[in-house]
């Protein structure tokens, strides 16, 4: 056979001859929608190449976006690693520090940037060097010293440029998952594991993506690329509809029923307001185009699932992944023969994170070794495939979180069930996910015991039906002083991100420990979580 390379070249080119007038729609951040076909934005792609070569970007440099889901994104998505660079998409949400952080050690070159989220770039100040800065706009208005996105791609004559080969093992793309205790951690994806996660994810088993369909990611394209959904639709010729910054319920109803949306995908944060939406104003919307939502980020609730599909007629598709699994790892879906189950039994199966799509093999690691597929038995989820990382980006001091035998430690503890479907039970962390993204308890517990009046905080996660989980913070007021929770919530406002800060503060005479002088968070749980 061919010894031929896995690269997202090869998908670009399809996209562009196969698929050359299916849609790109975009809704644009003045409120405009925006439509080219993939040809359009195969021939913009070629042009950004050939303007970063030249300000100077060569083969192997990051270039960092700044970006919401739109077509100028897009175009980053295949322009930058179609040329041999490394695309790493940041999250805005990030604390200054983290953006410092990731910045430097990704040693990114230009920063590609929305006109509407350059108060990211204000938080940091003249902490980071970066060579060029590029502005997507609406309106052309670019502040000094910066460059138009769209301006710099009209200027640019790439008549005659081709992208060249590449090895299917280079870097593509990056990003960095929070999570852990201490700074973010990048992940660098190969060409290789973003074709195949692009293939997996597209079979029937897993999304089940087909050219016919309209696609809306939700999830943002600074996410873990957004799901591979870009890519995947490229692939398949899906039209791809790209919310922009207009990601409240009334503007993606809209957009489901004006684009025909088939698919979307987001974590449930965004699901349960628009569940609320939909029962309020029953009827509004044509939704009959509409027949899955995939979700996943955190546990789906059943009643999210029930009321979609029973009051609405929208299924809910429940999958698991990471930021170091590109993202897909698991689906729930019923099997051959699972249609009979009564009707609890069908919500359970399909509640539980899933089975692994083909090519991600899954097992459980106990106290006592490798746990059986008993779905009892618990264990910390460990995975392996062609799009799992095999090592963090410049972190040595992380190598044990793969296994001396090639498998990579989720953090996640779970139970599998006979035939492989997974169920996440805990987490081994005490991280908290509010509205999709990671709080870390430590780091924010750390915070609030740096405020002088204060000898010991312990944070735990309380379920909130609009973030899903927020932190609640327990605290020790040192001896002889008093604070109160506003005065610690001013003092976290210079130390971690805006909403990290609790809203719900408990003040202790003490916080139980374990054997080892850790907080024991479970303690903490049932106390003040438990039947909140
Ligand atoms: P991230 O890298 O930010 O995407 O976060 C990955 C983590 O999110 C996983 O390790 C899980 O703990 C959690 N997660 C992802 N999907 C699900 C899901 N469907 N149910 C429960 N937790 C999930």
């Amino acid at each position: 056979m061919m010894d031929f390379p896995l690269t997202l070249n090869v998908i670009l080119r399809r996209a562009e001859t196969i698929h050359a007038c299916r849609e790109v729609v975009t809704h644009r951040s003045d409120g405009s929608w925006h439509r080219y076909g993939y040809a359009d934005m195969a021939r913009r792609a070629r042009q950004l190449a050939v303007a970063l070569a030249k300000l100077g970007v060569s083969s192997g440099d990051r270039v960092a976006t700044i970006c919401w889901n739109h077509y100028a994104h897009l175009e980053t998505y295949f322009g930058v690693p179609c040329s041999g660079g490394v695309l790493h998409t940041i999250n805005p949400r990030l604390h200054a520090d983290d953006l410092v952080h990731i910045l430097t050690e990704a040693e990114d070159r230009v920063l590609i940037i929305d006109d509407t989220l350059l108060p990211v770039l204000e938080r940091i100040g003249e902490r980071v060097s970066l060579e060029h800065i590029i502005v997507v706009t609406s309106d052309g208005n670019v502040p000094a010293g910066m460059l138009d996105y769209d301006a710099l791609i009209d200027a640019t004559d790439a008549t005659g440029y081709e992208f060249p080969e590449l090895e299917e093992s280079q870097a593509a793309a990056m990003c960095y998952t929070s999570g852990t205790t201490g700074r973010p951690k990048g992940v660098l994806y190969s060409h290789r594991a973003i074709v195949v996660h692009t293939l997996g994810s597209a079979l029937a088993s897993a999304i089940g993506i087909q050219e016919a369909d309209a696609i809306l990611p939700v999830v943002p394209m600074f996410h873990v690329n957004a799901w591979g959904l870009p890519f995947t639709c490229a692939m398949m010729g899906s039209k791809l509809v790209l919310p922009g910054r207009h990601l409240d319920s009334e503007s993606l109803l809209q957009a489901f029923e004006q684009e025909r949306v088939t698919i979307s995908a987001g974590v449930p944060t965004i699901w349960i307001p628009l569940l609320d939406k939909l029962n309020e104003c029953e009827g509004k919307y044509d939704l009959s185009a509409l027949h899955s939502l995939i979700v996943g980020g955190s546990a789906a609730p059943r009643s999210l699932m029930e009321e979609l599909e029973k009051r609405h007629n929208i299924r809910l598709v429940h999958a698991w992944g990471m930021t170091e699994t590109t993202p897909l790892g698991t689906v729930a879906m019923l099997r051959p023969g699972q249609e009979t189950l009564d009707e609890d039994q069908q919500y359970a199966v399909r509640l539980r994170q899933g089975h692994p799509v083909p090519f991600v093999e899954i097992r459980a690691r106990g106290e006592a070794g490798i746990v059986p597929w008993d779905g009892k038995t618990m264990g910390e989820l460990e995975v392996r495939g062609p799009w799992i990382a095999g090592a963090y980006y410049k972190r040595p001091d992380a190598a044990d979180r793969f296994t001396s035998d090639g498998w990579f430690r989720t953090g996640d503890i779970v139970t599998i069930e006979p035939g492989g479907s997974m169920k996440i039970e805990d987490r081994s962390k005490d991280l908290i996910k509010s509205g999709g993204e990671w709080i870390s308890s430590i780091d924010l517990e750390n915070a609030i015991m740096s405020h002088p009046a204060v000898t010991e905080a312990a944070v735990i996660a309380i379920p909130d039906a609009k973030w899903t989980e927020r932190p609640l913070a327990v605290v020790v007021v040192r001896e002889g002083q008093s604070v109160s929770a506003e005065a610690i919530s001013r003092h976290l406002e210079t130390k971690v991100a805006k909403w990290w800060i609790p809203e719900l503060f408990e003040f202790v005479e003490e916080i139980p420990k374990t054997a080892t002088g850790k907080f024991q968070k479970t303690a903490l749980r049932k106390q003040f979580a438990e039947g909140r």
